[in-house]
């Protein structure tokens, strides 16, 4: 349990539950998306079936697999394609629940989105969950604990994810991402509000600003035709693949300076400048405008052309 990051009071219960025998058939793990839910349940169902010594030990074949995603045992209930998990599968769990384990010790069954079950789903699980076989397991995941039905809850045991202290979620994902700056960093951290998962997103999205992108801010702040002209110029070179990613991040860069304008954190301290710099009004115009040259770019109209039109219309 230790290689899941956080969280502490909730790995100590787990150990101990583990350690003496005592683990539940039925966890319900709730907290907000990236918080966890689906890595928790991962290590949980791994120390289940593991034979190593100090479970989950992620080594033996039986935490591979399920590690790997393919343990015969460790079944998901979702159709991620629909919006509302088909009553069906529950049924189908339910009826599976009754043939024993094919190798492993427990028979696990995941549901990543337990909210998304209507009434008649929980009620279906319900039943399955009330007296089930010694080796069935049930592994419910969820925003939050009131999005499912009192009497599924009262048969759980509710696992609640915290978010992780600064540190350490600074520290991971210096680990994770050498490469991004302290500010990047940052600034995915007050968008995460402590979740790992969350922090992840936020930078993978975010990326780091390329050369152009910070001499477009620079530009952009100074108010300076000459210096856009000298962003805009060489870009007229570059062909139409090349040209869309800068544009892309570009209306990134303006979208969050707009936001930094209404009181949200800077996504990168260019947003915080362009926010000071430049009015709302400039910020929205500039956007249309960029709007325009990605139109243009996906049109194939020539790159020299639309760069000539940005240098006119930012
Ligand atoms: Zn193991």
């Amino acid at each position: 349990m230790d290689t899941f990051l956080g969280n502490d009071g909730l790995k100590q219960r787990l150990s101990t539950a583990l350690a003496k025998g005592q683990l539940s058939h039925c966890y319900l793990l709730t907290g907000p998306v990236g918080s966890g839910k689906r890595t928790l349940a991962k290590y949980l169902a791994a120390a289940m079936q593991c034979t190593g010594s100090s479970r989950p030990c992620l080594q033996c074949p039986q935490c591979r697999k399920v590690l790997g995603g393919v343990h015969p045992d460790l079944i998901t209930v979702d159709d991620p394609e629909k919006k509302i998990i088909p009553v069906k599968l529950v049924r189908d769990a339910c009826a599976d629940l009754y043939i024993r384990p094919n190798e492993g010790q427990k028979k696990i069954y995941l549901f990543p989105r337990a909210q998304d079950l209507n009434p008649q789903g929980q009620n279906t699980l319900l039943k399955c969950i009330e007296e089930p076989p010694a080796y069935g397991v049930f592994l419910l995941l969820a925003e939050h604990a009131e999005q499912l039905l009192p009497t599924i809850r009262s048969r759980c045991v509710e696992l609640r994810l915290s978010p992780l202290p600064e540190a350490l979620l600074r520290q991971e994902l210096t680990r994770r991402y050498p490469n991004a700056g302290p500010e990047s960093i940052r600034a995915a951290m007050e968008r995460s509000g402590g979740y790992l998962g969350k922090a992840v997103t936020a930078l993978e999205e975010a990326g780091d600003l390329l050369p152009q992108s910070k001499a477009l801010a620079e530009a952009l702040c100074q108010n300076s035709p000459g210096a856009l002209l000298r962003v805009t110029a060489p870009m007229e070179k570059l062909k139409r693949e090349q040209l869309l990613p800068i544009l892309q991040q570009w209306q990134v860069l303006l979208a969050a300076a707009l936001r930094c304008q209404c009181g949200q954190p800077a996504l990168y301290p260019e947003c915080a400048r362009l926010a000071q710099k430049c009015s709302a009004a400039a910020l929205l115009s500039d956007t249309e405008a960029l709007r325009q040259a990605m139109e243009l770019c996906e049109a194939n109209v020539g790159t020299a052309h639309i760069c000539g039109l940005l240098a006119t219309r930012l």
